[in-house]
């Protein structure tokens, strides 16, 4: 083949390029190109062809970096897949998708420095004559016999033997010593024994296998603490047996060690732990590692794991598939791991389990339709009880004078119990910091952000009023520096307020706080986890961060302190994820022997979503949820793309939306909603406009998609629009 469209790690499409002086080239291996002025890349062979592009002067590629590809089949399949359904380049792909090292890219020749493989030392018989080696020389004796053992080859490494005694046998001529590629080796299974699953675990897992033969893919909706991980682990070995990949995927990096520990208890050191946190090196080690080792590996990992060079997956498991952690908001491609986990495991004719205590609407939609196998798991094992809910009437409690700060006496009175029973206790608020923002009470004024129009919220610890859209922060004021009389008042409360109010009511308590203030570095998030685990501190407050897997024997009383900030948001998944998310804080309370209570602090007591926090009022609920969205043609009835467009002037932002709007209405009709203002709309320095698409079922996405690049496409090269940023969301959540 004479030409290659190359991939470039860039919002770009493909760049042709002259191969034909580079023997046998494949694709998806890796080369050196000349791109821009005089930058360096390495790009990745995408196709080989013989056609030469109309228009420019084609350039040779450099080089051909390594001796095989870096990819193979199914991925190049894979990153074309994701590229086209969520409208990005594959070049975006490649930049989320390869470990930072084999991606190099430098202003210059000189500067372009390639990973180069790992390389080790290596022994090698030259010669079967040793009668110079004298009879005492055992060491020299030991290693020619650990040679004819191994076949002529060790690696110098497994040598255990000092560089003395190795140069003399080289010197006499009967050993050489050479440099080649590491090769890795891939580590043994050490399956132990398997937990025995109770009768109504293997009737679930019965249920998967002969649903699996069906459909390809199944949904265990398990309440938490029902064995879910279990029967993961029994089908993982099924797979394992059969020398196949397995990819088992997680929402969040903080659960991926607790699981790794869990499976490495089982199978041994094969189990791999991948996700964007770790190191460069590391990532690349893994990547370059897999790519040579045969199949039978065992992956956990965020949804960076999904690019990973399988080579014969058979299971995929997508645990807490209901999780927004799945999508990758931002850069692009903007996808969702989900998806593109079911996806990657058709490529492969692998099978997919999803699990969760609170299934998406999508996946328990697809599963009443049959598309995939549903099952479920409706008791905790052990037989420990579900929690008591108890809802607490915010205004009610205000009325009798039953409210101190931000606590109904309902939830006091418990707290006070269960300090006294020396049990633990969780208090659950989806904000951060410790005020939303604040206010004086004389003239009204608020400090907002210079950059977003959005409040600055209060945070004690640091002493600073923050942004929590661009991290612009400023010095906290004590007084009003408008009128300078009266005192800023903080309104509305977060975590820090909340670990205050709580520590003043009951100060022989010890409180933690976890949230993502606290949770950006690691080593702080797992000593938090580490000491409540270890009943070091009696109440956790936290945000969304403590419903994510995480096991606390002793906890028996989980307060949410307002439920409102949850149902009450403007979006048409709010009352979806509310719901998920009180699940899930409740699932935290009372596991093993302890029954558990979970009181609910709201000002909305009768709104139906309290009905249907029973774990087995699921059922009911989402069939009620489903019949809102049929009615108003949501998700899963309809498929949407956001289209975002930002710019520092309003008027050339406004200008763009409305061509763009217009455009697009001309090919859809009234499937175009907007443009709109959303409700925060400028963020550091932009203004922010959107525009959805809601395309029925019924019409083929793929024709919409096409349309839609393209007038987006159109209006980027728009010399009066190409300044204007467009951000596509394909199934924004
Ligand atoms: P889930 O993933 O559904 O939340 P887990 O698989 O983590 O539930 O199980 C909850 C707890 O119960 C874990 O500590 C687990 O070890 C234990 N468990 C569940 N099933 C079994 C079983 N069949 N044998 C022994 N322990 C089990
Ligand atoms: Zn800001
Ligand atoms: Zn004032």
């Amino acid at each position: 083949m004479n030409f290659a469209d190359i991939i470039l790690p860039l919002a770009q499409p493909c760049y042709t390029f002259a191969v034909s002086h580079i023997p046998d080239i494949k694709v998806g291996e890796a080369v050196a190109v000349q791109f821009g002025k005089n930058s360096i890349y390495t790009g990745i062979v995408l196709r080989l062809h013989n056609t030469p592009p109309r228009s420019g002067r084609i350039k040779p590629v450099l080089e051909r970096l390594y001796p095989y590809p870096l990819l193979n089949a199914r991925q190049i399949e894979f990153w074309r897949w994701i590229a086209d359904y969520y409208l990005s380049t594959i070049g975006e792909v490649m930049r989320i998708a390869l470990p930072s090292l084999v991606k190099s890219h430098a202003r210059s020749e000189e500067q372009y420095q390639p990973y180069a493989l790992p390389t080790e030392r290596v022994l090698r018989l030259k010669s079967s004559d040793i009668s110079q080696i004298r009879k005492s020389a055992k060491a020299q004796i030991a290693i020619i016999e650990q040679l004819k053992a191994a076949g002529g080859e060790v690696a110098r490494q497994s040598v255990d033997a000092t560089a003395t005694v190795i140069n003399a046998l080289v010197k006499m001529g009967i050993v050489e010593v050479f440099e080649r590629e590491a090769v890795p080796t891939q580590h043994p299974i050490a399956t132990s024994l398997l937990p025995t699953l109770s009768a109504e675990q293997s009737q679930a897992l019965e249920k998967i296998e002969s649903g699996l033969e069906i459909t390809n893919v199944a949904l265990l909706h398990g309440v938490t603490s029902s064995g879910k991980t279990e029967i993961y682990i029994h089908r993982i070995a099924k797979t394992l047996e059969r020398g196949k990949d397995v990819l088992l995927l997680v929402p969040e990096i903080s659960i991926t060690q607790q699981l790794v520990e869990r499976l490495r208890s089982i199978f041994g050191p094969r189990v791999i732990c991948y996700h964007s946190k770790l190191t460069p090196k590391r990532r690349t080690d893994i990547y370059m590692d897999m790519l040579r080792l045969p199949s039978g590996n065992i992956v956990v990992g965020a949804r960076s794991a999904l690019f990973l060079p399988y080579r014969d997956l058979g299971l995929v498991v997508v645990d807490e598939e209901h999780d927004a952690g799945y999508k990758q908001s931002e850069p692009n491609p903007r996808y969702n791991g989900r998806d593109a986990a079911i996806m990657l495991a058709h490529l492969h004719g692998a099978k997919s389990i999803l699990g969760s205590a609170t299934p998406s609407l999508e996946s328990f939609n697809n599963a009443m339709a049959g598309k995939y196998a549903g099952v479920t798991l409706m008791t905790r094992y052990g037989g420990s009880l579900p929690p008591r809910i108890i809802i607490s009437d915010t205004v009610r409690a205000v009325k009798r004078g039953e409210r101190t700060t931000h606590f109904n006496k309902e939830l006091l009175d418990r707290i006070a119990d269960r300090l006294e029973a020396g049990e633990q206790i969780i208090l659950f608020q989806n904000r951060r910091g410790y005020a939303p923002y604040v206010e004086c009470p004389r003239c009204g004024w608020t400090p907002r952000c210079p950059h977003c129009n959005v409040t600055l919220s209060r945070h004690r610890q640091s002493g600073r009023l923050k942004c929590h859209y661009c991290g612009y922060s400023i010095a906290d004021s004590r007084y009003c520096p408008d009128c300078k009389t009266s005192e800023l008042q903080a309104m509305g409360f977060g975590t820090e307020k909340v670990e205050e109010a709580i520590s003043a009511l009951f100060p022989q308590a010890r409180v933690l706080r976890l949230d993502s203030d606290i949770a950006a570095s690691d080593s702080a998030y797992n000593r938090i986890i580490n000491d409540f685990a270890e009943h070091k501190a009696d109440i956790l407050v936290g945000t969304q961060i403590i419903t994510k897997g995480l096991d606390f024997p002793l906890v028996t009383l989980i307060g949410v302190l307002n439920a409102d900030n949850l149902t009450k948001a403007p979006d048409f998944r709010a009352v979806e994820r509310a719901w998920q998310t009180l699940l899930q804080v409740a699932g935290r309370s009372g596991r093993r022997d302890k029954a558990g209570e979970v009181v609910i602090q709201t000002a909305d007591p009768h709104h139906p979503i309290f009905n249907a926090l029973d774990e087995k009022g699921y059922q009911y609920f989402a069939a009620s949820q489903l019949k809102e969205r049929q009615m108003f043609n949501y998700p899963p009835f309809s498929r949407l793309i956001r289209l975002t467009l930002r710019h520092a002037d309003s008027t050339t932002l406004a200008n763009a939306a409305n061509m763009l709007g217009q455009g697009l209405r001309q090919k859809f009709g009234d499937r175009v909603l907007g443009p709109v203002t959303p409700l925060i709309d400028r963020i550091r320095g932009e203004w922010i406009v959107e525009i959805m698409l809601k395309i029925e079922t019924t019409s083929s996405f793929a024709a919409a998609r096409k349309i839609v690049a393209q007038q987006v496409a159109n209006l980027r090269q728009s010399n009066q629009h190409k300044s204007v940023t467009i951000i596509c969301d394909v199934d924004p959540l």
